[in-house]
């Protein structure tokens, strides 16, 4: 096979990914990326005198990891500290109670019989059955291979195996399938909650979207040092396969020529010629026109509607008293449906906001430490930050609608340096999201089909990334680079 020059675009989860796999193959492969070093929403915060994950905090799949990894000949263990988590979250509500989700299984259904009731924690077990049976259905034919359409995910699960797919159940809101386990309406708030990791309303979503809590039952890790760690242990495994990192280099203009991508032109004017290009950002800003007229038909750009969530994000160092928080613990408003329609509807911040706080340097005994604590607040936002831009009394208000419902909730913090981040910054670091986090919205039956695959509009040009297949998150994002560059190599097996 002769060697191609490959440009990646974007050094987030899916363009690391895409650029391991690539240069492993013997490409020569370029990551250019705008901001000044590896990670995408990935990112470290600075605050005050210290620096803070600012961006994921929640680790699982590591199979994605391992296999990376492996493929390159190494082990994600020699290279990143995992700790597994013993409590996957702390959840707690105005209305009263608190409820710790375990990775022991049992000891949550007993923690369940003990905050509602044999009945609910019958049913509890009952959805983890569930839940277990539409990821296991899923996982091989739709989230780890190339973007099927509904008829070829059949086809792929077995024409023998329809009662399986009828299961995963795309036709019925994940809302309304909760109602089948739960009879108190905090479970199937905190159940429920599990559509937001793909940005999504659970009164939209379809009841698919409770394969996440299975997600979360095979494993939940934190990161020692840090979740900036895992994008460092990306970088590194990329130059060991010979990948060549540009930083600060914006790309202004993806080029063709005879309707095949031909290259790319950087601020400042800089060309660099490609055979092919990986494009790690979000898929609008191909089609609204940002990289430039030629890649407009490359991917159709999302529109406000159709678009996931944004958020409100204040990193901060505080000391916190009341509620013992757990590294991560959500704070649920009383009227869920309101806080959807805030954010999807009325395009507002929600007026009684559930709340998740990342207690960063709590592990799983939940001690904090003996001086300010590192903490991720983070609060669901409309992904309008490409029309509306908060100003300070907005931010104000929603500051504190957050911190009303903290206290309602039994948490009171003693704030030492905050740094806010709105939609409208969020779309500043990923240009033409409107500040979406997790790509489009999983709304409706054939929403997961609805993004694009590997393959882009244009010849020689290909997606990798949480707005691409098979979605958001820290590993679907990895899954999203190694399915591209599988495509781009087959593509070019082909040629
Ligand atoms: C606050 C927050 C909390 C989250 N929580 C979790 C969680 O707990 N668990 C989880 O699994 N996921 C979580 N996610 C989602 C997860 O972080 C993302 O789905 C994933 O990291 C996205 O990876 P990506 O491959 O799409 O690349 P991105 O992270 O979107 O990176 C894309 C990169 O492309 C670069 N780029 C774009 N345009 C250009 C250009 N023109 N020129 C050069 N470079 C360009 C950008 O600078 C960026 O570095 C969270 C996200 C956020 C923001």
């Amino acid at each position: 096979m002769k060697a191609k020059k490959i440009l990646v675009i974007g050094a987030g989860m899916g363009g690391l990914a895409a650029a391991i796999d690539l240069a492993r193959q013997g490409h020569q492969v370029d990551v250019v990326e705008r901001s000044a070093d590896v990670g995408g929403k990935m990112r470290q915060v600075p605050v005050g005198d210290t620096a803070m994950d600012g961006g994921p905090t929640v680790f699982t799949m590591k199979w994605v990891f391992d296999g990376l990894f492996e493929d390159a000949g190494l082990s994600l263990e020699d290279h990143l500290t995992l700790l597994p988590a013993t409590i996957l979250a702390r959840h707690a509500w105005t209305q009263g109670g608190d409820l710790d989700l375990f990775a022991d299984r049992d000891e949550s259904a007993e923690a369940i019989r003990e905050f509602a009731g044999s009945k609910d924690a019958a049913g509890y077990l009952a959805f983890c059955k569930r839940s277990a049976a539409i990821y296991e259905t899923l996982r091989g034919p739709f989230i780890a291979s190339q973007r099927p359409n509904p008829i070829e995910l059949v086809a792929r699960v077995g024409l023998n195996r329809l009662g399986a797919m009828w299961e995963t159940a795309p036709h019925q809101t994940m809302w309304g399938a909760l109602g089948a386990y739960f009879k108190d309406p905090r479970l199937k708030q905190l159940f429920g909650r599990y559509a937001t990791y793909c940005g999504s309303s659970p009164f939209a979503a379809p009841a698919t979207l409770m394969l996440v809590s299975h997600v979360e039952q095979e494993g939940v890790w934190r990161v020692q040092g840090g979740m900036a760690k895992v994008a460092a242990a990306l970088k590194a495994l990329a130059i060991s396969q010979g990948v060549t990192f540009h930083f600060n280099a914006n790309v202004e203009r993806i080029e063709t020529r005879d309707k095949r991508v031909s290259g790319l032109v950087l601020k400042g004017g800089a060309a660099m010629p490609a055979d092919a290009i990986v494009f790690n950002g979000d898929i609008s800003a191909l089609g609204s026109g940002l990289l430039g007229p030629d890649v407009i038909p490359a991917a159709r750009p999302v529109a406000l509607p159709q678009r996931s969530q944004s958020a409100i994000t204040w990193c901060a160092t505080a000391t916190t008293s009341g509620l013992a928080l757990a590294h991560h613990s959500v704070l649920f408003s009383d009227d869920y449906k309101a806080e959807f329609q805030d954010v999807f509807t009325r395009q507002r911040p929600p007026q009684a906001p559930t709340i998740y706080i990342c207690a960063q340097d709590r592990d799983d005994a939940c001690a904090p430490p003996d001086k300010p604590e590192r903490l991720l607040i983070l609060m669901n936002a409309p992904a309008n930050g490409d029309t509306v831009d908060y100003g300070q009394d907005a931010q104000t208000k929603a500051k504190e609608s957050a911190w009303a419902m903290m206290t309602s909730c039994g948490l009171t913090l003693s704030l030492e340096h905050e740094q806010i981040t709105t939609p409208h910054g969020f779309n500043a670091l990923f240009p033409a999201s409107g500040g979406a986090l997790y790509g489009r919205a999983n709304h409706g039956p054939m929403a997961s089909f609805q993004r694009p695959g590997a393959r882009s509009g244009i010849k020689g040009l290909y997606l990798a990334g949480g707005s691409a297949h098979p979605g958001p998150g820290i590993p679907m994002a990895a899954l999203s680079g190694r399915l591209a560059a599988a495509r781009l190599q087959a593509d070019l097996d082909k040629a």
